[in-house]
């Protein structure tokens, strides 16, 4: 396994690849879990070599102080990476990577960036949008996976190639959860031991919106989400919405040539947690 921290080194390092047309890029911020390396199994089976980059993003923080709690863990991440095989990790500093100004690129996404994540994370896509524009100019990967974990995000990237037009395929890739269901977040090492036991509650709610969905209103169903946050011993809802998966418009009716999806954003103390369902069959 290969580590960079150079975009020159691993721009010089990856040429020979370019030709064969079979560069997999996982970008990450590290703090790995098996959610990040069932995206790197997956960009194993279809490339010749995989790249992943851990690089924790400042400009996608709206919040100084989730980002300076963010978890660090290189040591760690490097060694479950060459437990995997993984090919070349590309470590960049943000001095490497935005050179002397942290500057963010303004995008438009036709809309979704403001929806959910982007209403409550002000800028939050623009950051996103700067980084992985940078990324893959410097990795130009043939293919790069993505986590329906973040799936509005996942919709902003696969807008991003259509906007810049780099060529690259977009592969999301589905949500992994622990055995309880809580879905794997490199924020839930910050749980307290009674929040990580109470947090597949979350994932609980929007099984509970699946079978609800369709059967009662969608407005009845956000109040019902909404009653089971009240008063919550541990997590503080931020927004809950059912919303078209591809425009992200939350929807106040069902109507059924859509693919819909629900979202959920909470805070256990400063933790924030997302997680989202597929409200399809
Ligand atoms: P992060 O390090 O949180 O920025 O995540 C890097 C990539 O891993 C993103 O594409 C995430 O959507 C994806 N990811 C994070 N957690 C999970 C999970 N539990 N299941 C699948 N993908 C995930």
């Amino acid at each position: 396994m290969l580590v960079f921290t150079s975009t020159k080194s691993i721009k010089e390092h990856l040429l020979s690849y370019q030709k064969t047309n079979a560069i997999g890029f996982v970008p990450t911020m590290g703090a790995l879990h098996q959610g990040h390396l069932s995206l790197i199994s997956q960009a194993q089976i279809k490339n010749d070599v995989v790249v992943v980059s851990i690089f924790v993003n400042p400009t996608q923080f709206n919040n100084p102080d989730d980002l300076l709690k963010y978890p660090r863990t290189i040591e760690a991440d490097l060694q479950l990476l060459q437990a995997v095989n993984c090919d070349v990790v590309f470590i960049p500093s943000v001095d490497e990577l935005y050179t002397n100004t942290l500057k963010v690129e303004q995008f438009d996404f036709g809309g979704i960036e403001f929806e959910m994540e982007g209403k409550f994370r002000k800028g939050h896509f623009d950051g996103v949008g700067t980084v992985v524009k940078k990324l893959f100019e410097i990795i130009q990967p043939n293919n790069a996976y993505f986590g329906e974990k973040d799936f509005q995000q996942l919709q902003i990237v696969k807008k991003l190639v259509e906007i810049t037009k780099i060529p690259v395929n977009i592969i999301g890739c589905k949500i992994y959860r622990e055995s309880d269901g809580l879905a794997m977040s490199s924020r839930n090492v910050r749980l307290n031991l009674e929040q990580r036991k109470a947090a597949p509650f979350i994932y609980q709610t929007l099984l509970q919106t699946k079978e609800k969905f369709g059967i009662i209103s969608v407005d009845a169903i956000k109040q019902w989400v909404e009653k089971q946050f009240t008063n919550h011993p541990y997590f503080k809802l931020e927004y809950f919405e059912i919303a078209c998966e591809n425009s992200l418009k939350p929807i106040d009716e069902c109507i059924k040539k859509h693919n819909y999806r629900a979202f959920i954003a909470v805070f256990a103390d400063d933790i924030r947690l997302i997680d989202n369902i597929s409200l399809g069959n």
